[in-house]
């Protein structure tokens, strides 16, 4: 049967590989909408090839040329964050989530009220405002399948089991790209050098969050907001071979790891095809090859990150959206080249600590209320980033 499937973020990382499983079984799929951001090309050219319904581009400034690109195809266009909620409001069966940042938020939760199975690369969504998701989720009876490597790893391996017989869950982590890097050699850590994965080959924000383990934070959060499980439950071990991509400990000391070679193919084909398992165009690992694979602790001085993700999940309330909001502000500040590598983590700290001590962390968790956090969380990051450089 033909499932309907609309993909948000086609045009990053994450859409692209969406696009290309598809586009592989194009008999399997009716695409619905797609949407991207400044890469219009890029978006008219994958609803060319997939005959989607529709092509949405955040941006009214790129609605001209999306629909120059899409003259006479009776592709629809149109523009705008209330343009991609309505996109996500069309009837389809599965929707991809692969927009990149807090603005993933809104169309995901307009998915799951329609009772659609959405699957989330968006981690942003489940860090900002996890309990809201997965109640909207329950109350609409949707599905959300989890399509970061290392929590479809944690869903595959919990298949069948109790989770109440989970004792722990590990995520593992890569090190990104400053993993050996000494710690005096971290302050001058360049854009370029930062923007460069060892394993992955990622979005330029994403790369970026896992050499400073923002990324990791992120995760760490997610898989208390996506799997329910307490934050001492939840480990992390450095792991530079990114082969295994998480385990889960039960209470009779058995450990199930996951294991597979680090292609977001795996992951996002997976959810695609789920419930069912098909054939997926991925490497097959060779063990006899691999021959050893490396953990060692994550070091807490290199990574303050995930020391706030730690606090973040003991504060609850808005305290992910204060912190993703703050991570967000100083990456595009990285980005812009204003401030250095380790500023970034100091500024959330700052910021975080002023916001958990005023009363509004710990309102209720609202699409308003988080909107609201992380406009504040921005706000003053950057006034930290204003004043560094004054
Ligand atoms: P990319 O930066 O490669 O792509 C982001 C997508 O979002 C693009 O389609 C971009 O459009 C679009 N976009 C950017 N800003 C906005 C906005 N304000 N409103 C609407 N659309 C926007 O990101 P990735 O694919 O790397 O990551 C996507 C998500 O998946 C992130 O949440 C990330 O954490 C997560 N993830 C990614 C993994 C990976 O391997 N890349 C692995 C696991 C999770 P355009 O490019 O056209 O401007």
């Amino acid at each position: 049967m033909t499932r309907r499937v609309s993909i948000f973020g086609a045009t990053g990382s994450i859409g692209c590989n969406t696009v290309s499983l598809i586009a592989e079984a194009p008999d399997d799929f009716e695409v619905v909408a797609l949407t991207g951001g400044r890469n219009v090309a890029k978006l008219a050219g994958q609803a060319r090839a997939l005959k989607a319904g529709l092509a949405v581009t955040a941006h009214e400034d790129c609605l001209p040329d999306l629909r120059e690109a899409l003259a006479g195809t009776g592709i629809e266009t149109a523009a705008g964050a209330g343009a991609i909620c309505e996109a996500a409001e069309r009837p389809a069966d599965w929707v991809m989530s692969a927009i990149v940042g807090a603005a993933g938020l809104p169309p995901g939760l307009k998915a799951l009220e329609q009772g659609r199975t959405l699957a989330l690369a968006n981690k942003e969504s489940l860090v900002t405002a996890g309990p809201l998701l997965m109640a909207t989720a329950a109350a609409h009876g949707a599905t959300v399948l989890p399509v970061d490597s290392e929590h479809s790893a944690v869903f595959q391996a919990l298949i069948g089991e109790d989770m109440a017989a989970v004792e722990r869950v590990i995520i593992t982590a890569s090190g990104g790209a400053f993993r050996d890097w000494p710690l005096e050699k971290l302050r001058r850590a360049t854009l370029a050098e930062a923007s460069s994965h060892p394993n992955w080959d990622m979005g330029q924000r994403i790369t970026i969050d896992s050499a400073t383990m923002f990324n990791k934070a992120l995760e760490l959060i997610e898989t208390k907001e996506y799997f329910g499980v307490r934050p001492d439950q939840i480990e992390t071990v450095i792991h530079p071979e990114s082969i295994i991509h998480a385990l889960v400990g039960f209470r009779d000391g058995a450990l199930m790891a996951h294991l597979g070679p680090p292609d977001m193919r795996h992951a996002i084909g997976f959810a695609l095809n789920w419930p069912d398992r098909r054939d997926l165009p991925v490497e097959r690992l060779d063990l006899a090859q691999l021959g050893q694979l490396n953990f060692r602790a994550a070091d807490p001085e290199r990574s303050p990150a995930l020391r706030l993700a730690r606090e973040v999940m003991e504060t609850g309330g808005l305290a992910g959206a204060v912190f993703n909001g703050a991570k967000e502000a100083v990456l595009d500040a990285f980005i812009a080249e204003r401030i250095g590598f380790l500023d970034m983590a100091h500024i959330v700290e700052r910021v975080l600590a002023k916001m958990s001590a005023g009363r509004h962390i710990s309102a209720e968790i609202t699409l308003d209320n988080v909107v609201a956090a992380d406009a504040e969380a921005r706000r003053l990051a950057m006034e930290d980033v204003a004043k560094g450089q004054a």
